[in-house]
């Protein structure tokens, strides 16, 4: 099958296996436009993925195709998800009634929640997931060339980088359903940056670190740093899976002790209620300084600090985050009011304690 069919057919995959793979419901956080009742997700990511990993691991240890397929063929792949992505997002887009003019509307997306079958499938959670799985096959595949093209004398930073982001990508799916609480699931729509973010950039420039070096022989960086970078990872993370559960357990049982141990303290106007403890009344946005430090962390980790590569993935997420923490800020004005006001004096840093 020619590489832009196969990567078609891996997204198909995924959808037909988040269509029949058992899920469990659960109530969302983002609202119905129309009644105003909380949505309600299906959520299987994390079978489907592992169901997922293990046809593409018994395909390869069948040789039905070369453990280095997608990073022999990354070029059709990445042409084939960008076509996808964009087909995608014409179809979500112009099929609904505009908002507010066309090219940001292709942008930014029309419809805010869409969903088949009351949840069965929804849009933006069937994104996640096959962004997520697919970055996962790509990171085995373009560390699978790399331990081809070196053998006996692959790079330990490579293998590292992999475990690490698979770290990541698994911890996504395994708390998928806290991402119901984030941004990206109650403020935005979906459009051309959710779209195709989603099946293009996600999948293939979160890779981009490994995609520049796996061609390239072990640096031979020293054990202890790679200690070094892991220690950093996990360190970022610490922050930023923290935060998010700090802020989801405060948001669905209010009065229980994050970590079992910090009950929650908040400012309230009556009506409404802000943490401004833990991870919360550190800075506003901590958990985008545990992004920004894994990022860091695993561009670290494959060890050619002087190559661009590698470096491109943190530097999307200070472009990305700085921005957002100050668009999230406006949106929590508009809506908190006076409130919002009072948790700026408590806690006046916005993403990293002390300094910003
Ligand atoms: P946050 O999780 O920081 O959510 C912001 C929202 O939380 C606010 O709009 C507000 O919503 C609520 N909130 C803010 N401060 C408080 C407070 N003190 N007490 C109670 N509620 C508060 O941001 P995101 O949704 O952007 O990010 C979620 C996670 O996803 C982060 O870890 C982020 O780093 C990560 N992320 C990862 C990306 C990736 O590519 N890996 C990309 C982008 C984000 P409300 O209206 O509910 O009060």
């Amino acid at each position: 099958m020619p590489p832009f069919f196969a990567l078609v057919a891996l997204y198909g995959l995924i959808f037909v296996l988040h269509l029949i793979v058992p899920g469990r419901w659960v109530t969302g956080y983002a609202r119905d436009e129309r009644s105003g009742a909380p949505l309600r997700y299906r959520l299987n990511g994390l079978r489907v993925a592992l169901l997922t990993l293990a046809l593409y691991l018994g395909a390869g240890a069948l040789g039905w195709i070369p453990w280095d397929y997608l990073y022999v063929h990354r070029w059709e792949a990445l042409a084939a998800a960008c076509a996808l992505g964009l087909v995608f997002t014409g179809a979500i887009v112009l099929t609904a009634p505009p908002r507010r003019g066309l090219l940001t509307d292709l942008f930014l997306g029309r419809r805010e929640n869409p969903q088949l079958a009351g949840g069965h499938v929804d849009a933006k959670m069937f994104l996640y997931l096959v962004g997520a799985v697919t970055l996962e096959l790509n990171l085995l595949s373009f560390a699978a060339h790399h331990v081809l093209l070196f053998p006996g004398e692959a790079s330990p930073g490579v293998l590292l980088h992999v475990a690490l982001f698979s770290w990541f990508v698994f911890d996504y799916l395994w708390f998928e359903e806290v991402h119901l609480y984030t941004y990206d699931l109650f403020a935005e729509r979906v459009g051309f940056k959710l779209g195709w973010g989603c099946l293009t950039f996600y999948p293939f420039f979160y890779a981009v670190g490994l995609w520049s070096v796996a061609a390239r022989p072990d640096p031979g960086a020293p054990g202890w740093r790679l200690l070094l970078c892991a220690l950093l990872f996990f360190a970022g993370w610490v922050m930023a899976r923290g935060a998010n559960m700090q802020k989801y357990w405060f948001k669905t049982q209010p009065e229980r002790p994050a970590f079992g141990v910090l009950p929650p303290e908040t400012i309230e106007d009556g009506e409404r209620r802000l943490l401004v403890n833990g991870f919360w009344g550190a800075a506003r946005h901590i958990n985008y300084l545990g992004e920004i430090t894994m990022a860091t962390a695993l561009a670290l980790t494959l060890g050619y600090p002087w190559a661009l590569g590698p470096w491109l993935y943190p530097l999307y997420y200070v472009v990305l985050l700085l921005p957002r923490q100050r668009d999230d800020d406006r949106r929590c004005a508009a809506k908190y009011g006076a409130l919002w006001a009072e948790y700026e004096r408590r806690v006046p840093y916005r993403v990293i304690p002390y300094l910003y």
